[in-house]
């Protein structure tokens, strides 16, 4: 069975909303009770991560380009931490650390790195090992940096 990243990604957000408006109709749970300071809502920062995934997805479809889109995309083809894998692959490892997934969502980087594989003939995306990112859609994004500050 094949799986898009589109629609895992599309699926991941749509539970994580879900599950946050659940947190939000039960204040006393989570999110609302002031003395839980972990709990704190921490909505802002994962809704900007969504909004700049979901940007640099439909850039990518669009085939949107920024002046720097080609010397970032190099950056990544040539980094220690690039991986190549289908969207399958990926969206399996998504499903396998699901709820880190959710949980850490605008903070990917703390999950266990992408396992490494060199481009073939199967495996023509480029993702970011520490970041999760579909490479090619993130750096459409102006708002997304590399975590290795190398762009
Ligand atoms: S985003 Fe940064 S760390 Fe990730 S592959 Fe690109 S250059 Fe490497």
């Amino acid at each position: 069975m094949h799986i898009s990243g589109k629609k895992i990604w599309c699926c991941l957000f749509g539970a994580w909303v879900r599950e946050r408006q659940g947190r939000i109709i039960q204040p006393s749970k989570q999110i609302l009770t002031p003395s839980k300071k972990s709990r704190t809502p921490c909505c802002g920062k994962k809704v900007k991560k969504a909004k700049n995934i979901l940007t640099g997805y439909v850039n990518f479809m669009r085939g949107k380009k920024h002046a720097t889109t080609d010397e970032k995309i190099k950056l990544c083809q040539e980094c220690e931490e690039n991986t190549w894998m289908t969207k399958a692959e990926h969206a399996k490892w998504l499903l396998k650390h699901g709820i880190k997934v959710l949980e850490n969502f605008d903070q990917l980087e703390k999950l266990p790195r992408l396992p490494k594989h060199k481009k073939s003939k199967k495996r023509k995306t480029l993702y970011c090992r520490l970041c999760k990112c579909h490479v090619e859609a993130k750096i459409t994004d102006e708002d997304e940096r590399c975590l290795l500050k190398k762009w």
